[in-house]
């Protein structure tokens, strides 16, 4: 590293160099070869890596000290980060102050915001407010103004306010977490046990066949939630929409003759943000976008508070679908941590104990599910293997929590339902023990693109569950043919014992259009039945 900075610094001529670290602390060794390189300037985030104050004392370079989260929308404590500068930073120091990383992750200007109630407005600072801290914190150790200790009274009058908040602490839903034990966690009975009970109650063929939940969100349904939410569209008539697209949507399905069908999710626009909407502790804003990637932005929910449900979520729709059709209707639920790791989290207690909040949540919606007669119920995780920390010694103390979580969620169930969850990536081979101690009875994974190559990963490892390897890409319009899947699904046999094997495609179809989802599931079916008869 060290000779690497040298070039740097002298391929740079006049200028200087900063090496900007962020989102972790530094490691101790590849600081020690900062401090002795050519380098001008290191960059530290001091918020999520709180290791990172050790080096402040005794670096000689320029140091820029990261004091304010770029990464969330929460106001800083102005007081508390002036004491740790004031702690750590010796008066000879050179320093700058910062935002921890780039405020790429954050919304642009909190004043912009209408929807966000006032109370919880005030706990908020997004990109330009965070500016603003920093200039306050800059004049109040620079003593260049005198008129900022309103400002700073005000700051503090916020921290406190939201510290003592009504509206974040609830305390059944904090009871709750202290009761999870082993039995909150596990199924009644072993995978084993459990299949043999499943084979006989759904007597499904060789390569069951479903896909991962939503259908087409055509115009029509995009322009009609439009127009609900913005009062032109009465709720009746919303309603009576959303009910016509769903039985469309069962009777294809029954058409192409798909085993485990869905309602479709038109009732959603987005898998966290429903959720999020239904649950108590969430808020939205109104403006808060930030890139997703590529051209793709996302507004991300705020989680203030303590977690719960106040009523049902989804056993509206399912119980719906289920009424329409003698097949069974999967229950469609997105999973603690994808609603965790795509929303804004509150940071004033651990990311584990919010997920186990929101966990909890999902619980109690997966017995209702249950109890209202449904049979299947998928809880989505696709945000499993993006919340794995950047440093690898951490990644066990987060697998065991996160998989924790799953676990409370998805245990309640009696051994006669059965629990799918889906991932959209298919690679992960070093995490593939936790994939397996979630104890879903099926998986189904994105494989399609990378030609089941993905599913070498099962060849060393012996997945003990179900698993359904996407046949086919959801990201693009073409439709493959019967004899493309029927392969693709040939080659799975070579990795995964064929009795295990569900045939889906990659992920939602919710991006597509109909006339290829409708021909692409026809091929996706007909190469199932091919392989039911080639294999007896
Ligand atoms: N059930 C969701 C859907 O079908 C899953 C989406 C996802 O994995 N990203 O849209
Ligand atoms: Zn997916």
């Amino acid at each position: 590293i060290t000779p690497t900075l040298n070039e740097l610094k002298k391929a740079s001529k006049n200028s200087k160099i900063l090496i900007a670290t962020y989102f972790e602390s530094l490691d101790e060794k590849i600081q020690k070869k900062l401090s002795i390189s050519d380098i001008d300037a290191i960059h530290l985030d001091l918020l999520r890596g709180v290791e990172n104050k050790n080096y402040i004392q005794n670096e000689k370079k320029i140091l820029s000290l990261g004091v304010i989260d770029g990464r969330n929308i929460w106001k800083s404590d102005l007081n508390q980060q002036i004491k740790v500068i004031q702690q750590s930073v010796k008066p000879e120091n050179e320093v700058f102050i910062s935002t921890s990383c780039s405020l790429l992750y954050c919304p642009y200007d909190l004043d912009l915001e209408k929807k966000i109630p006032n109370e919880i407005k005030r706990w908020l600072s997004f990109s330009k407010q965070k500016l603003n801290e920093l200039n306050l914190i800059k004049k109040f150790i620079n003593k260049d103004d005198k008129n900022i200790s309103k400002e700073l009274e005000q700051n503090r009058l916020d921290i406190l306010d939201r510290q003592n908040s009504k509206l974040i602490h609830d305390s059944i839903v904090k009871k709750r977490l202290e009761t999870i034990d082993s039995s909150t966690t596990k199924r009644k009975s072993g995978y084993t046990q459990r299949s043999i009970i499943h084979k006989d109650i759904f007597k499904l063929p060789k390569f069951p066949t479903t896909t991962i939940g939503s259908f087409p969100q055509t115009l029509d349904v995009r322009q009609a939630r439009a127009k609900f939410k913005k009062g032109e569209l009465d709720e009746a008539s919303y309603e009576k929409f959303l009910k016509d697209k769903t039985i469309g949507t069962i009777k294809k399905q029954e058409e192409i003759d798909i085993d485990v069908i869905v309602h479709g999710e038109f009732e959603r626009n987005d898998m966290v943000e429903y959720f999020g909407e239904h649950l108590k502790g969430f808020t939205f804003s109104s403006s808060g976008w930030v890139q997703s990637y590529g051209s793709r932005c996302v507004k991300p929910p705020i989680i203030y508070g303590d977690i719960s449900r106040s009523k049902a979520m989804t056993v509206h729709w399912s119980k719906f679908a289920q009424e329409q059709t003698n097949k069974i209707v999967k229950g469609m639920l997105t999973g603690p941590i994808t609603i965790l790791q795509w929303s804004f989290v509150r940071d004033d207690q651990s990311r584990k104990n919010t997920a186990q909040e929101i966990a909890f949540a999902i619980r109690d919606e997966v017995e209702d599910l249950e109890q209202n007669g449904i049979k299947i119920i998928q809880i989505d995780e696709p945000a499993l293997r993006e919340g794995l920390p950047l440093k690898k010694g951490k990644w066990k103390n987060y697998l065991d929590w996160s998989v924790g979580c799953f676990k409370i969620a998805s245990s309640v169930v009696k051994d006669e339902t059965q629990i799918h969850t889906h991932m959209c990536y298919g690679e992960f081979d070093d995490i593939i023990e936790s994939i397996a101690a979630l104890d879903a009875d099926v998986i189904s994974i994105e494989t399609s693109r990378s030609r089941m190559e993905l599913l070498k990963t099962f060849e060393k490892f012996k997945y003990p569950n179900e698993i359904g390897p996407g046949v086919f890409d959801i990201h693009s319009p073409r439709v493959p043919s019967i004899e493309e899947m029927t392969n693709l699904l040939m080659k799975a046999t070579k990795n995964v014992d064929s009795e295990k094997i569900w045939v889906n495609p990659d992920c939602g179809l919710k991006t597509r259009g109909w006339p290829e989802t409708i021909n692409a599931l026809q091929n996706m079916v007909l190469a199932a039945k091919n392989l039911r008869k080639s294999s007896g």
